[in-house]
């Protein structure tokens, strides 16, 4: 079973989904999700968007 990055349920009883990210070119599996719900969870609970907005500025 493959076992969700955040959860630890089997992703193939939901709607899963996966999440890569590159590094000098290279795809790198980076999490597997049952659903968007732990996918948004995860990154709420690790803190991933902090700081990283790309050029976004909401005094715009
Ligand atoms: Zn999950």
């Amino acid at each position: 079973m493959t076992e969700c990055t955040y959860c630890g349920s089997d992703v193939y009883a939901h709607d899963p989904l996966f999440l890569e990210s590159a590094a000098d070119g290279d795809r790198e599996q980076a999490g597997q999700f049952c659903n968007y719900a732990c996918l948004s969870a995860h990154i709420d609970e690790e803190n991933l968007t902090e700081d990283a907005a790309c050029a976004f500025d909401p005094t715009d």
